[in-house]
């Protein structure tokens, strides 16, 4: 089937052929028939990548008289950058049609530039649940002319506390407007929602319900905890031409890890949300340009990344939750691309591999970490490779050849070519030099627990902290808002936050002990409607009461933070690979033997 068969009208035909695409995929030639035909509601259940947001937006783009200037369709989405690729998408898929309108709307930034995209004539808004509720609440834009209201990744949207926001959307939308929703997977939240707002929903399911994408292979390592880094750095020695995300656990770690890989020489950055927006747009512009290879982010703060080719996502950190693995994951193996799915796992964390599979319905393979010989005969590869496919500038060189052949005429061709190789691995090839095995054996302790565990939760009740925070009703909070503050600021699932109490002027609520820290560290510039507040561990719970947010937040890495310095010229194939030059990789030996040493012992 070609887009042409669809009925789409021309101006976007024309945009599609602008973009490259030329037939649609499974879901877009399942929903885009259905909803141009009929007046009806629809749940697909698909990841990103399938090309969901055609077979959303173009529908919705058909539904819409561009000459008429309000707001007519609505897509709403849980995070800003997911808000904006849609919102982008739409622009391109709109933009020989006269008069289209896209505004896009999300928290921290102007919300006086955002009502004036509205005021210009918006027939289509993209927003995430808080600012919108925000701007209805000011009347900035009016919803009540809605004719499709569509519910993007709704799973992650409940997940992170958005559950009342939507309710109060959705309440502003009239009754007989179509709502299609959309989820990677089918929680009984999302169930009700279907069953609250929609009448005999059209269901379309890519792939099996809540199962990875078969283009991605998933294997899992197992590792002792302390051996986490060196065990993600061998990984990617073996993969030199990786161009891959990798996930943390928290903000603070996924900092520690990118600036443990840049000063080691590896080209990474960071994307976690203590980073201001244009540090992240600068993250994310050169992990798209490929000019850094390896980005290492939040779970929140990769939710908008849409980018084809990543070929893989290491999880360095298996996710809080286990559904989020499916999310993690289907950011590689997108548009027929094959990918790789990389955990590592302690013994403990076994349990947890176990209900992954589960829920992905999907083996994860054991797999043994490579030994450093075997790192160096796939870098050593990668370098062959690399000479042989390099582009000579004849011209650039040309002025130092004839000096170059006079000093190596003794050698003959053999020899130029062992010095040469040499020159550029031996660094690699004394680093593994005696390298250790870094898998762990389990022992039959750890793979019973890791059965035992696959059933059951962790968290029991009494292994809660409890939160104070000095806002309450009086300030318009409300569960929903305290659980997104929660989640968004601290980087803790919303499965995490337990009972919440709400008072005029306070509120109070509960949090996994072990999260309690980077909850107080979390919050300290957290707002809520541009309003700061204060919060500090409630008195009555055990917990070291009354200890305020500290200033502090800066990370202390320690003595040894200096890591390898080491060069990694075997991935030079991959364009910008490595931090060529400059302070980060040009000193050597001293901490590289520190780091072998170290390894060794
Ligand atoms: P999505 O699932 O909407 O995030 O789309 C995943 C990627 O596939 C995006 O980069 C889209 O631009 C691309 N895409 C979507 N539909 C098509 C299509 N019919 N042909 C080619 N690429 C597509």
């Amino acid at each position: 089937m070609t887009f042409n068969e669809l009925g789409l009208r021309a101006e976007v035909l024309r945009a599609l052929e602008d973009l490259g695409f030329e037939n649609p995929t499974p879901i877009q030639e399942e929903s885009i028939p259905q909803l141009l035909s009929e007046d009806r509601d629809l749940v697909g259940l698909a990841q990103t990548g399938t090309g969901k947001t055609a077979a959303f937006g173009l529908p919705l783009i058909e539904s819409i008289d561009f000459d008429k200037k309000f707001v007519q369709g609505v897509v709403i989405a849980p995070t800003r950058e997911l808000g904006i690729q849609i919102a982008e998408d739409f622009k391109k898929f709109t933009k020989y049609i006269k008069g289209a309108n896209i505004a896009t709307i999300y928290g921290g930034a102007s919300i006086e530039i955002q009502a004036r995209e509205v005021k210009r004539g918006a027939q289509i808004v993209v927003a995430t649940p808080g600012r919108l509720n925000d701007m209805i609440r000011r009347n900035m834009v009016k919803l009540n002319q809605v004719s499709i209201a569509i519910l993007d990744e709704a799973d992650e949207m409940l997940n992170m506390g958005f559950k009342e926001d939507i309710d109060t959307i959705l309440d502003q939308t009239p009754n007989e407007k179509n709502v299609w929703l959309f989820s990677a997977t089918m929680p009984k939240e999302v169930a009700r929602i279907a069953s609250t707002y929609m009448n005999d929903p059209i269901e379309v399911t890519v792939g099996t319900k809540n199962a990875a994408n078969t283009d991605i292979h998933h294997v899992y390592y197992t590792i002792n905890d302390r051996n986490r880094y060196f065990a993600l750095k061998r990984m990617l020695d073996f993969h030199p031409e990786i161009y891959g995300l990798v996930f943390c656990r928290t903000k603070r770690l996924t900092q520690e890890v990118a600036d443990k890989l840049m000063k080691d020489g590896y080209s990474a950055a960071p994307l976690h949300g203590d980073l201001s927006q244009s540090q992240r747009d600068h993250a994310m512009k050169k992990f798209r340009d490929k000019t850094v290879q390896i980005l290492v982010a939040t779970d929140v703060a990769a939710r908008g990344i849409d980018v084809n080719e990543i070929s893989h996502v290491i999880h360095y950190n298996l996710p809080e939750e286990v559904e989020n693995y499916n999310h993690r994951s289907g950011r590689t193996g997108r548009a027929g691309n094959k990918g790789q799915s990389i955990s590592f796992a302690t013994g403990k964390e076994l349990g947890r591999i176990k209900s992954i599979e589960r829920i992905i319905k999907l083996k994860i393979e054991h797999a043994t970490i490579p030994s450093g010989k075997e790192v160096c005969e796939k870098q050593l590869f990668a370098l062959v490779n690399n000479v042989k496919n390099v582009e000579v500038k004849e011209e650039e060189i040309e002025k130092f050849l004839p000096s170059i052949f006079e000093q190596l005429a003794d050698f003959n061709k053999e020899e130029v070519i062992k010095k040469f190789v040499s020159a550029e691995f031996n660094h690699f090839l004394e680093y593994y030099d005696g390298s250790r095995d870094l898998n762990s054996k389990l022992s039959d302790r750890d793979k019973e627990r890791g059965e035992r565990q696959s059933n059951k939760r962790d968290l029991t009740d009494d292994s809660k902290q409890r939160f104070h925070i000095t806002l309450g009703t009086d300030a318009g909070l409300n569960k929903g808002a305290i659980l997104r503050i929660v989640c968004q600021h601290a980087d803790i699932s919303s499965n995490e936050v337990g009972r919440i109490d709400l008072f005029r002027e306070f509120s109070f609520f509960d949090v996994d002990k072990k999260f309690a820290d980077q909850v107080l560290n979390g919050m300290k510039d957290a707002e809520f409607n541009d309003e700061p507040f204060k919060i500090q561990f409630a008195k009555s719970s055990g917990g070291g009461g009354g200890r305020s947010r500290g200033g502090g937040g800066g990370r202390s890495r320690g003595g040894n933070s200096g890591g390898g310095n080491r060069r990694r010229d075997g991935g030079k194939s991959f364009s910008g690979n490595r931090n060529s030059g400059g302070g980060s990789n040009s000193s050597g030996g001293g901490n590289r033997d520190r780091d072998r040493r170290r390894r060794r012992s």
